[in-house]
């Protein structure tokens, strides 16, 4: 072991500066900066080197990170960002947005011993800023170029990191949108505070460079028939995510000023990134979103911004049991979002069609669920009101009916699409499926690797084709 390294009982672990939650409340730069060059070799010196590293068990990618950590302590920056590179299509994205708090730096030892995580995720997106900053992320070059092509329908992260990998291997790859930008949730769902924009469109500029095509405003199903696309390629992957939002089901949802999350934060993406949409929405009014995971997260963050009046947010557990970030909500709360736990809605009061105010029971909670969450039931007689001239609801996604696209398509009980779980196939010949419309509505990180996992299965299945057609 090198002297470098195990220094988390003489230096404490520090996040980035953050903004301060005034100043970035009035603006959708992210709130984060990178760390200073000695920070980060500080920062990864903390690493205790483990044996068994539980940091790479949490990561969804298994990242080689003690290695990577190890390397940014000695200031070979590159060697780490290489390492880093290795196992992830886009580390300087998951730096930013991965839970991680939930996954490496939730594993990591000397959190557990109570020393307080190395801050893994702000070491990777520093390496990773540095490499692009540099010139050191290498350009998709393939040894040699093959014939047989895939298409892929979603250019989320798990279509983009699939395609990358494909390319890499010579295939001829083309991504099919039904959105004007590629990136999926990544582009039209995480707002800027979280993840710039600019960051999304240079990988993706990145992939274009590479050879992948990519054909925009083509929504398979409506502009192209599944069976076109099949017929265009030797192999078709499905990544087509889950975008059929939760609905609430209660006395005065109709009401106007009650609003799904996803197009209220497709509008404010979509304003930063300069299209010509509708101006601030919530600017003015008393909002009340509903939901305790990233999305909900999201929104309360987007309105505070749009300078609404005030900002609550309804969950029907209490903060121990939400599922989104704790960071998230963190941040949340310094930016002034107000937040009722155990509360649930019960019903939407309007005054002439338009919301005024929603009434809300409080809940309490019992035994913990299957999802290891607490159960919850409602107090009797503990009704309250609260202004709302918005009600944004953002109780997650599940799948569209992927059967309209394809009728044959074995799916799951949960309207998922039935995968193999390491190869990625489905009951087609030659149709493989990642990312949410496989596993549900869960992570980028877990979208890449499915991504990445499928790509390897695509090229074995592609060798095997081009084995047989030079044999015939
Ligand atoms: C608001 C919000 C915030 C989130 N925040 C985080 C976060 O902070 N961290 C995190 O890790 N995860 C977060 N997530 C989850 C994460 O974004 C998803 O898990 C991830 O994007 C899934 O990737 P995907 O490639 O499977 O699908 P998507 O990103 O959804 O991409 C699917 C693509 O397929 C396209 N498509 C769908 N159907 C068709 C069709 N018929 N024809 C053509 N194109 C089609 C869509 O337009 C889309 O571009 C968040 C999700 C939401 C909604
Ligand atoms: S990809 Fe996500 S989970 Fe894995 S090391 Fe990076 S931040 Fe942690």
């Amino acid at each position: 072991m090198n002297e470098t390294m195990l220094k988390f009982t003489d230096i404490d672990g520090k996040m980035p500066d953050k903004r301060h939650a005034q100043k970035r409340a009035q603006d959708f730069g992210e709130i984060y900066g990178d760390y200073p060059s000695a920070q980060t070799k500080q920062q990864a010196s903390r690493c205790s080197q483990c044996g068994v590293p539980f940091c790479q068990s949490g990561c969804p990618l298994q990242n080689n990170i003690p290695d990577w950590l190890m390397l940014s302590a000695q200031g070979r920056t590159r060697e780490a960002y290489m390492v880093s590179a290795a196992t992830n299509s886009m580390p300087e994205i998951c730096g930013r947005i991965c839970p991680q708090d939930r996954l490496c730096e939730g594993s990591c030892v000397i959190e557990q011993s109570g020393h307080g995580t190395v801050s893994i995720g702000a070491v990777e997106r520093t390496l990773s800023d540095t490499a692009w900053e540099q010139g050191w992320v290498e350009p998709i070059k393939p040894q040699r170029e093959h014939t047989l092509s895939v298409g892929i329908i979603g250019a989320g992260p798990a279509g983009l990191a699939a395609a990358e990998a494909l390319r890499e291997q010579g295939w001829q790859v083309t991504i099919y949108d039904r959105h004007d930008r590629a990136g999926g949730l990544l582009i039209y769902g995480i707002p800027n505070f979280k993840l710039d924009k600019k960051i999304v469109a240079r990988r993706i500029a990145h992939l274009e460079q590479g050879g992948v095509k990519f054909k925009l405003n083509t929504d398979i199903g409506t502009d192209l028939s599944f069976e076109d696309v099949r017929k265009q390629h030797q192999a078709v992957l499905m990544a087509t995510g889950v975008y059929k939002a939760r609905a609430l089901a209660l006395p005065g949802c109709g009401a106007g000023g009650v609003i799904e999350a996803l197009p209220y934060l497709i509008n404010a993406n979509r304003r930063e990134l300069g299209d010509k949409v509708e101006a601030s929405t919530a600017h003015g009014k008393h909002v009340v979103v509903i939901g305790g995971g990233d999305t909900a997260m999201d929104c309360v963050r987007t309105a505070v911004r749009e300078k609404a009046k005030s900002v609550t947010c309804l969950y029907r557990r209490d903060e121990g049991n939400m599922p989104g970030s704790a960071r998230e909500t963190k941040n949340a709360k310094e930016e002034g979002v107000q937040f009722k736990w155990l509360s649930a809605p019960q019903s939407l009061h309007d005054k002439d069609g338009h919301v005024t105010r929603l009434r809300a029971t409080r809940m309490r909670l019992g035994l913990k669920e299957v999802s290891r969450r607490q159960s919850v039931s409602p107090i009797k007689n503990s009704s309250f009101d609260i202004k709302a001239d918005m009600v944004i609801q953002a109780l997650g996604f599940t799948p569209e009916n992927m059967h309209t696209l394809c009728p044959d398509l074995r799916l799951t009980r949960f309207d998922t699409i039935k995968a193999h779980p390491v190869r990625f196939s489905t009951n087609i010949d030659g149709v493989f499926a990642a990312g949410d419309i496989v596993r549900g509505a869960s992570l980028v990180v877990w979208a890449i690797r499915e991504g990445r996992d499928a790509a390897a299965a695509i090229d074995s299945y592609l060798s095997a084709q081009m084995a047989a057609l030079a044999a015939a």
